[in-house]
């Protein structure tokens, strides 16, 4: 909790009541206060604001600054204590239409003053803060649910993902697909081409597949060369044509693969629907299909409804 104590300024200009307010004024001007806290033997006894010099030249007639302190100043003005909190200070300057607040200590002795301005300050400083606080909570959150070499969604974001797809499907009756693709011959990429040549190409064809998918359509990194189509709202014969898609735009890309038979870099996809009962079933599926496309040469995309 922040205290008015903390954000306080210690008493600049001070005043007896009996004082005069020619030199009171000039104290004022030369500190650059727009107010000074009137005090009897440390006690707050009243404030003098310029709204209040004001007053007293617009209605005394003649020589107002040989008059006393006494004579213009409120008397008696509302404290807070400097163990307040800084929200409690706030309400009582907002509630009453003050601009400056004397502090007191438990013996009711002064010991500084707030203003308004300097709490509303201080309080969108604080706010200020946690806005970044939270910007950073949801950055840190987005990072940690995407693949730092990839770009996209990890297997974290995608179990989470397919949850709320499953559901939401279930509920509107409708059907949701999905597609786990790999990289074909990919190990003797690497070897042939090194890793970072690897990690590269592997960035390229990602990027491509995202740019050919459909929207709504969500790819993430499944594990190593292994990325999962997740196509919310499609049927069996959907599934196959945006899984082609996405296929055909990696054949397209031509990264040269001279140890593939296909002699560039291509991928496989085995294709599953949500007619099985959990996540694991489902991607179990996807797999099956995904090995049956590679026995059939690679390049190429199945359906579990077709391995079977
Ligand atoms: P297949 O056609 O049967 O899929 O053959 P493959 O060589 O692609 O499959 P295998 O499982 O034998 O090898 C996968 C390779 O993918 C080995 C691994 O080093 C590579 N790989 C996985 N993740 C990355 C990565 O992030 N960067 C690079 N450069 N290589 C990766
Ligand atoms: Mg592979
Ligand atoms: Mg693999």
């Amino acid at each position: 909790m922040i205290a008015v104590r903390d954000l306080m300024t210690p008493i600049g200009s001070e005043a007896s009541p009996d004082d005069l307010l020619g030199p009171v004024i000039e104290t004022m001007r030369h500190n650059s206060h727009s107010c000074v806290v009137v005090s009897e033997a440390g006690r707050v006894v009243g404030l003098l604001t310029e709204r209040d010099l004001i007053g007293v030249f617009m209605n005394v007639a003649g020589d107002a600054v040989s008059r006393p302190v006494a004579d213009a100043m409120v008397v008696n003005p509302l404290c807070v204590n400097a163990n307040d909190s800084l929200l409690e200070a706030l309400k009582l300057a907002r509630t009453h239409k003050i601009r400056h607040l004397p502090v007191v200590d438990d013996n009711q002795l002064l010991v500084g003053m707030v203003t308004h301005t300097d709490m509303i300050n201080v309080y969108v400083d604080i706010l200020e803060n946690q806005v970044q606080l939270i910007d950073d909570n949801m950055h840190l959150r987005a990072q940690s649910l995407e693949d730092p070499l990839l770009g996209i969604g990890n297997r974290r974001a995608m179990e989470g993902d397919l949850v709320r797809v499953a559901a939401n499907t279930r509920r509107a009756g409708q059907r949701f697909a999905i597609t786990l693709f790999d990289l074909d011959y990919f190990k003797a990429f690497n070897d042939h081409y090194g890793h970072v040549h690897g990690d590269k190409a592997l960035k390229q064809v990602v990027n491509t597949m995202v740019e050919s998918m459909r929207h709504g359509d969500s790819l993430y990194r499944y594990g190593g060369e292994e990325l999962l189509l997740l196509m919310p709202n499609t049927d069996g014969s959907g599934a196959i044509q945006a899984a082609e898609r996405v296929r055909e735009s990696v054949i397209r890309l031509a990264l040269q693969h001279v140890k593939s038979p296909h002699g560039i870099l291509t991928v496989s996809g085995g294709i599953a629907s949500e007619d099985f009962m959990t996540q694991d079933q489902l991607i179990a599926a996807a797999d099956k299909a995904l090995y049956f496309a590679k026995s059939l040469g690679r390049n190429r995309t199945a359906s579990y409804q077709h391995t079977n």
